[in-house]
C-alpha cells in the first residue's frame, strides 16, 4: 500500500526538482542504502568517536585520503578546515577561537572564488576567526598575485570548485598547490558538489570537502578527506567552534552507506537515464518558435550534462522567467534551475528525478509553451522585480 506523499501530510506543495543539489530544494534524493542506514542508526546508542573512526576508513579508502571524517554541511567542514589550519592540535587555540590572538590568521583565496553558494564563501573562513586575503581581480589572478599574498600570519590558502567561480583566468589546482606549498602554506578544497572523490588530493590538496547531501544522496553532512595530522586538527575542533555545526549518529552512518553505495552505483545507467530525460525534453521543445535548446556539459566536468533553454519572447510569446515562475506554479510544479535566467535561458537538470517524472516535466513544457503561443500578446513581466519580489518574500518569512 502507498504511503501518503509526506509532502501532502506536511502541508507543503509536492514538487518535481529540474534544477539541481540546491539546499532550499531538500538537495538529493537519498539513496536507499542511506536511508536505511539513517533509520538503523536512530533508535541506538553508539560511541561517536568510533563510528567517526569506521568513518575515517571508508572516506580514505574512497578519497584516497589517509583520513576523514563527517560534519553537519560542507559550509561547516570548510570553517573546521580553517580552523584547523590555525589551531593544529593546539586544545586551548581550539577553545579561544573565534579569538585568533596568536595563531596565524589570513586566508588566501583568489577573487573569482568569492562566490556565494546560499551563503558567502568568505564569511565561512571569517566565522573560524580567519581573515581573507583576496588575491587577483574577478577575472584574472596571475602568479606574482598569489605569491605575493603570502605572509608570516598566513594559515592556509581556499580553493573553490564550482559552476559558481569564475571558470577562466584563474590559477589552476596543480599551480595553485605549488605556489601555496613552496610557502608552506597549506590548501584546502571546497568541492561541496564534485564527483571527483579523489582528483583535488591527487593535485595536491592538503583538506579537501564534499556535501554528503548533493551528488553522493546522503543525509545532509559535510565530509572532510587529507592528511591524518590536519584531519586530526579539524576534528578536534568538535571541542570548540565545530560543536555548532556537530553531526548526529545518522548523519556519520547515512555518509558512510552513500559512500559506500556509490562506490557500487552503476553510473553508466544512472548517466543513460538522465541523457534519456535531456533527449525527450528536446523533443518536445525543439521546432517550436522562438524556442531554441543546447545540451551543456557541466561547467565543473562533473560526468553531467544540462539542457539550456532559450526563449525568445517574439517566437515564443513568454520570457524565460515567466516560463519559468509558470512552470514552478499550478497543480504540478516544476521547478527549473534559474541562476542566469536574466540573460534569457534557464537550465534543466536531470539528475534528481524520480521515475516517471522526465515525462511529467515533458507534459508541463508542452502545456507552458502551448498557452503561451496561444496568447495575443506576449507576456514579459519586467525581470528586475523578480529578484526584490524574492527578497521581499523571504524577508516576511514565516508569513
Ligand atoms: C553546496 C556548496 C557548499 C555548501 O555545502 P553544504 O554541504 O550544503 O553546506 C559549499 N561550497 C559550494 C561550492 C557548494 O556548491
Amino acid at each position: 500500500m502507498d504511503q501518503p506523499d509526506i509532502r501532502v501530510r506536511l502541508g507543503v506543495r509536492p514538487i518535481i526538482n529540474v534544477s539541481g543539489t540546491m539546499t532550499a530544494l531538500g538537495s538529493s534524493i537519498v539513496v536507499p542504502e542511506a536511508i536505511e542506514a539513517v533509520a538503523a542508526v536512530l533508535g541506538q546508542f553508539v560511541e561517536v568517536d568510533d563510528l567517526q573512526r569506521r568513518a575515517s576508513r571508508v572516506i580514505a579508502r574512497l578519497c584516497r585520503a589517509e583520513a576523514g571524517f563527517v560534519t553537519a554541511s560542507c559550509a561547516g567542514a570548510l570553517t573546521i578546515c580553517v580552523a584547523a589550519a590555525m589551531t593544529g592540535a593546539d586544545l586551548l587555540a581550539i577553545e579561544r577561537l573565534p579569538d585568533a590572538g596568536g595563531l596565524k590568521n589570513e586566508v588566501i583565496i583568489q577573487a573569482g572564488h568569492m562566490v556565494a553558494y546560499g551563503a558567502p564563501v568568505e564569511q565561512g573562513i571569517r566565522l573560524a576567526g580567519a581573515r581573507v586575503v583576496m588575491v587577483g581581480q574577478a577575472t584574472a589572478t596571475r602568479a606574482y598575485q598569489l605569491a605575493g599574498a603570502v605572509t608570516a600570519n598566513t594559515a592556509a590558502a581556499m580553493y573553490v570548485v564550482s559552476h559558481h567561480t569564475v571558470q577562466h583566468g584563474m590559477i589552476g589546482l596543480p599551480a595553485f598547490v605549488a605556489a601555496m606549498h613552496d610557502r608552506g602554506v597549506p590548501v584546502i578544497v571546497d568541492a561541496a558538489s564534485e564527483y571527483d572523490l579523489r582528483g583535488f588530493l591527487d593535485a595536491g590538496a592538503d583538506l579537501v570537502c564534499y556535501s554528503s547531501h548533493k551528488f553522493l544522496g546522503g543525509p545532509t553532512g559535510g565530509i572532510v578527506a587529507g592528511g591524518k595530522d590536519l584531519v586530526r586538527a579539524a576534528y578536534l575542533q568538535n571541542r570548540g567552534i565545530g560543536r555548532g555545526m556537530k553531526v548526529g549518529k545518522e548523519g556519520i552512518a547515512g555518509t558512510i552507506a552513500a559512500l559506500e553505495a556509490w562506490e557500487r552505483r552503476d553510473h553508466a545507467a544512472v548517466r543513460e537515464r538522465e541523457t534519456t530525460a535531456l533527449h525527450r525534453w528536446r523533443e518536445v521543445l525543439d521546432g517550436r518558435p522562438g524556442v531554441t535548446t543546447v545540451v551543456l556539459p557541466d561547467p565543473t566536468d562533473n560526468p553531467l550534462d544540462r539542457l539550456q533553454v532559450w526563449l525568445d519572447p517574439q517566437g515564443a510569446h513568454i520570457t524565460a522567467w515567466d516560463l519559468a515562475d509558470r512552470l514552478g506554479s499550478g497543480a504540478l510544479p516544476v521547478i527549473v534551475r534559474d541562476h542566469e535566467i536574466e540573460l534569457g535561458f534557464f537550465l534543466m537538470d536531470p539528475c534528481n528525478l524520480h521515475p516517471g517524472e522526465a515525462e511529467l516535466v515533458a507534459g508541463r513544457l508542452r502545456e507552458e509553451l502551448d498557452r503561451a503561443q496561444a496568447s495575443n500578446t506576449t507576456i514579459a513581466t519586467p525581470i528586475a522585480g523578480r529578484g526584490l519580489a524574492r527578497t521581499q518574500a523571504l524577508l516576511s518569512w514565516p508569513d
